[in-house]
C-alpha cells in the first residue's frame, strides 16, 4: 500500500476539526453574570477579562454624568461677551472658583467663574474660555476681590462637554459579542454598569499521556522527563479563553479510562497530547477506538487523532469531541496553531481567529519531503527575510521558544533556495 496516498491534508482535518469542536460549543456555550465590582477587588481578571459579553452591558447613567468643562478657564454666559474686542475687552467680576468633586452654585449673570478641567460647568454659564486668553492669564487668590478682562466672543458650548455625549443613561455602551478588553471594562466601571453577564469559558480537559512524564518541580529518574504538553498546551488553551483542567496519565487504559470516568461535568472538549502512533503503547489510540486515528500530511504533528469521546460514570455519560495531537512537544504546538487555535479563538473570541500572516524571501536555502505540508520555525533577521531557528526535527522545543514565526512550506515544493518566497504566520 501507498503509505502517502492514506494521508488527509492539512485543510481537510483542519475543517473536520473545526466542525466537530465549533458545533459543539456553540451549543455547550453558557453564559454567566458577573459584578464588577468583586472582579476588580478580587482582581480575578480570568473572570471578564477577554471574555465576551453574552447580553448587552446598558448605561446606568450618562458619561460624562454632568456637563463639565474641558479646559482649565472661566466659565461664562457667551451672551456677556458677545461685544468683546481687543480695544474694548469685557471686563467682569470674578465668581467662586470651580474645583473638581464639588457642586457650583449658579453662574451670576454678567460673572465669570472660574473652572477646573473636568468640574462641573456651573448652572447658568454655556462656555469656558482658556486661562491663557484671559487678562490676566492667571486665576487670582481665591477669596481675593478680582475681574477679568475678555478680548473676543465665545460660541455657547466652546470647551465645555456635554452631559452624555459619550454614552447616554439607557443606552448600550458594550454590545453583546464584544470582547471585554480595558477600555471595555473601563467604560462598564464609568457607565455605572455594576454586573455583566459574560459566557463561560469553554472547560477543556487536557491529558498528557506518557509513563515517561514527570510533573513540573518533581524530581526525575532515569528515561524520565518533564510534562512540557502539559505547560505548553495549558498556556495556548488559556491564551484562547479556555478554562484547563490538566490531567497527566501513565500508558495504561484503565488510568486513562478512570480520568475521563471523572471528568468535571462541564467539559466541553478534551485534548490529549502522546499515544497516537501506532508504536506498541498508544495509549489514546488503544483506548479511545471510537475515534479517527490517522496520518495528516503536515511535518511535525503527522499522527492525529480526532472524534467524539464518552465521559462520565456509566450512569451518566456524555459525549464531547476529542482532539489528539502526537506526544513531541512541538508537535503538539504546532497541533494547535493548525488544528485548534482558530477554532477556539472563533468560539470564544478572546483572541483573533488568525494569527497575522505575512510573506517574505528566505534568507537560506532549504528542504521539505515534497508530499507534507512543512512546518518550519523561524523569525525574520535584520533584512526582513526568513532565518530559520533549529532544524525541522519535531523535538526542538527550545528553538521554538526562541522562534517569533511559524513558516509554511506547502506540499509539492521538496527545496526552496534563498530568495524565494515563504508564508508565515507570526507566533508572538
Ligand atoms: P508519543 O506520541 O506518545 O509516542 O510521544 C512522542 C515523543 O514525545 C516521546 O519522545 C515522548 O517522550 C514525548 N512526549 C510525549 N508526551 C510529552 C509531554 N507531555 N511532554 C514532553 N514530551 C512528551
Ligand atoms: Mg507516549
Amino acid at each position: 500500500m501507498d503509505h502517502d496516498a492514506g494521508r488527509r491534508p492539512v485543510d481537510e482535518h483542519q475543517g473536520v476539526a473545526r466542525d466537530a469542536v465549533l458545533a459543539h460549543l456553540r451549543t455547550d456555550r453558557r453564559a454567566t453574570r458577573v459584578l464588577l465590582a468583586s472582579w476588580l477587588s478580587e482582581a480575578a481578571a480570568l473572570a471578564v477579562e477577554r471574555r465576551t459579553l453574552s447580553a448587552d452591558a446598558v448605561a446606568a447613567i450618562d458619561l460624562p454624568g454632568f456637563d463639565n468643562s474641558q479646559m482649565d478657564g472661566y466659565a461664562v454666559r457667551a451672551a456677556d461677551l458677545a461685544n468683546a474686542t481687543p480695544s474694548d475687552p469685557v471686563e467682569l467680576p470674578v465668581g467662586a472658583p470651580v474645583p473638581a468633586g464639588t457642586q457650583p452654585p449658579p453662574l451670576a449673570p454678567g460673572t465669570a467663574a472660574p473652572v477646573m478641567t473636568g468640574a462641573p460647568i456651573p448652572d447658568g454659564a454655556d462656555a469656558v474660555i482658556k486661562i491663557e486668553e484671559a487678562d490676566p492669564p492667571a486665576f487670582p487668590e481665591p477669596g481675593m476681590a478680582a475681574t477679568v478682562r475678555f478680548s473676543a466672543p465665545v460660541a455657547p458650548g466652546t470647551f465645555v462637554r456635554r452631559a452624555g455625549s459619550d454614552v447616554a443613561a439607557g443606552d448600550v455602551v458594550v454590545p453583546a459579542g464584544t470582547r471585554l478588553g480595558p477600555a471595555q471594562l473601563g467604560v462598564l466601571v464609568a457607565a455605572g454598569v455594576s454586573e455583566v453577564e459574560v459566557a463561560e469559558p469553554p472547560h477543556v480537559l487536557l491529558i498528557s499521556t506518557g509513563s515517561e512524564l514527570v510533573a513540573a518541580g518533581e524530581s526525575l529518574g532515569p528515561a524520565q522527563l518533564y510534562d512540557a504538553n502539559g505547560a505548553a498546551l495549558t498556556a495556548a488553551l488559556a491564551e484562547v479563553g479556555c478554562r484547563v483542567t490538566h490531567r497527566v496519565v501513565p500508558d495504561d487504559p484503565a488510568a486513562l479510562r478512570s480520568v475521563l470516568a471523572e471528568a468535571p461535568d462541564d467539559v466541553a472538549l478534551v485534548v490529549t497530547s502522546g499515544g497516537v502512533s501506532a508504536g506498541a503503547y498508544e495509549v489514546v489510540r488503544q483506548t479511545l477506538t471510537d475515534a479517527w486515528f490517522g496520518h495528516v500530511a503536515v511535518q511535525p504533528g503527522g499522527p492525529q487523532g480526532l472524534g467524539t469521546i464518552t465521559l462520565g460514570s456509566p450512569t451518566a455519560t456524555r459525549d464531547v469531541p476529542l482532539v489528539a495531537f502526537p506526544g513531541n512537544p512541538v508537535s503538539v504546538l504546532v497541533s494547535f496553531e493548525l488544528f485548534l487555535r482558530a477554532v477556539l479563538a472563533e468560539a470564544t473570541g478572546a483572541v483573533p481567529a488568525h494569527r497575522p500572516r505575512g510573506r517574505a524571501p528566505l534568507a537560506e536555502a532549504i528542504d521539505s519531503p515534497e508530499q507534507l505540508h512543512q512546518v518550519r520555525r523561524g523569525r525574520l533577521d535584520a533584512d526582513g527575510r526568513v532565518e530559520m531557528v533549529g532544524g525541522p526535527g519535531s523535538h526542538l522545543l527550545a528553538h521554538l521558544a526562541m522562534a517569533t514565526l511559524l513558516v509554511h512550506v506547502p506540499p509539492g515544493v521538496a527545496h526552496l533556495d534563498a530568495g524565494d518566497d515563504v508564508d508565515y504566520w507570526e507566533i508572538r
